[in-house]
């Protein structure tokens, strides 16, 4: 878990800024959701035998008793909402967002945190495919305002619950033939969560991946129509995509639509002697993923299904990528103005004059603690501030302020009730 200081504070709040402003002109509405629940909604919404549940999950007892774990993913809690708030009496779909931390208790390495950033998006209430479209358009909106280049939506399909069944059978009437070639891993997943087996990296079940069924051959007619729409839409709006077979992902609750969000980058190889291989190794950076999860509000109580779609941003691995622009937040501005202050006087009124040019929009910069000229001077010539505004013991008396243009050093005396209007008027 990070801190995060100067420059790295500016990157993420300035992604946050820029994601949300596109997502609210699609019409998402911004909500925030509890850092800690239940830790039962994760169990029953991510899934008890998913990865993020069974090692990942943060865990406390309270000192009541409750059982409470810190958010590894924003979904159950956004169905949370929506059933406790009976958002289905609203109009449908209901389309939220949301930012922020998550918790998951992984190996950490570059691009992978126990403590790391997601934006968020879902749209609840509607199994139209026109809202599958319309999530990975605004994630392909961001991606491309923010600067990254070559990224691909892999995509797949899992079909509807009576497809996923039958898809799940014969994966494991598969596997269990090729029982003896299955790591120790695999051979759990083949009880617990057998679509997994489909995401591993050893290269004897990629393999074996390739014989393996396929989820695209079990899916009933409605649910390949619901693909083939998918596929239209991201065709007709020019969104660079691949079908995936081998995508799952890995939660419980997936159904029909999934998909990733990836780049391809050079390994990192040793340049001064790569062999061939070396050279041409890729490796698959995922940015992001989501898919629909049409039953996940009957897994967490409710009477009727609720059918969505939502997907997240991995901020952190965004922010890491080679070429993302330096997004700067709108609220940090360049300072226009080096406030000096000399003497106590000067330092009581200073708060009064901040004010005024902050009702004036003009951004401040000041060094509280030092009291000589010369260094204060100094360090507005470092800042590259245009104007300084000093004040000392005689403009204190005189209601007044110097204004100093830094690059001429020419110097003006403004009485502190005209200087709002004065300092707009300023380039
Ligand atoms: P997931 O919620 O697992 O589907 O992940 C969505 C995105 O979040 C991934 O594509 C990654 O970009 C990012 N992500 C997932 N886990 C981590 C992690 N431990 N550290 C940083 N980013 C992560």
């Amino acid at each position: 878990m990070r801190d995060f200081v100067g420059e790295k504070w500016l990157a993420y709040q300035g992604f946050f800024e820029k994601a949300s402003e596109i997502a609210l002109y699609y019409g998402f509405t911004p909500i925030e959701v509890p850092i800690l629940e239940q830790e039962d909604l994760y169990i029953r919404g991510s899934g008890d035998s998913t990865d993020i549940v069974t090692k990942e999950l943060y865990s406390l007892r309270t000192k009541g008793g409750d059982r409470l774990a810190l958010r590894p993913e924003f979904t159950p809690s956004f169905m949370r909402l929506y059933m406790e708030r009976g958002m289905h009496n609203q109009q449908q779909p209901v389309m939220l967002m949301s930012y922020g931390p998550l918790f998951r208790h992984d190996n950490p390495q570059k691009g992978r945190y126990r403590q790391l950033y997601q934006f968020n998006l879902e749209v609840m209430g509607s199994d139209k495919s026109i809202n599958d479209a319309l999530v990975i358009r605004v994630l392909s909106t961001i991606l491309d305002e923010v600067g990254v280049k070559d990224y691909t939506f892999e995509i797949n399909s899992l079909g509807d619950k009576d497809c996923r069944t039958a898809f799940k059978k014969a994966l494991v009437a598969y596997y269990r033939k090729h029982n003896s070639a299955l790591s120790p891993r695999s051979k759990e997943l083949l009880k617990t969560n057998p679509l997994r087996i489909l995401d591993s990296k050893e290269p004897r079940e990629i393999e074996l991946r390739d014989g393996a069924p396929n989820s695209i051959d079990y899916l009933s007619g409605a649910s390949k129509q619901h693909f083939k729409e998918v596929l239209e839409y991201l065709e007709s709006l020019s969104i660079p995509y691949k079908v995936n077979n081998a995508l799952v992902r890995g939660l419980d609750y997936y159904t029909r639509t999934v998909f990733e969000v990836v780049i391809y980058q050079d390994a990192a190889v040793d340049p001064t002697n790569p062999t061939p291989e070396e050279a041409a190794k890729q490796i698959r950076i995922e940015l992001g993923g989501g898919g629909r999860y049409d039953y996940l509000a009957k897994t967490l109580g409710s009477k009727r299904d609720i059918p969505a779609i939502g997907a997240a941003l991995g901020v952190d691995r965004i922010i890491e990528t080679a070429g993302t622009k330096e997004l700067m937040p709108r609220i940090v501005k360049p300072p226009k103005v080096f406030f000096i202050q000399l003497g106590y006087e000067a330092k009581l009124k200073s708060l009064i004059v901040t004010e005024i040019l902050r009702n004036a929009k003009v951004p401040v910069m000041q060094s509280l603690s030092k009291d000589s000229l010369g260094m204060q001077l100094g360090r507005a010539e470092e800042l590259k501030v245009p104007y300084c505004i000093i004040m000392g013991q005689k403009e204190v008396m005189e209601n007044a302020v110097i204004v100093r243009l830094m690059e001429t050093r020419s110097q003006e005396l403004v009485k502190i009730a005209d200087l709002g209007a004065y300092i707009k008027k300023l380039k």
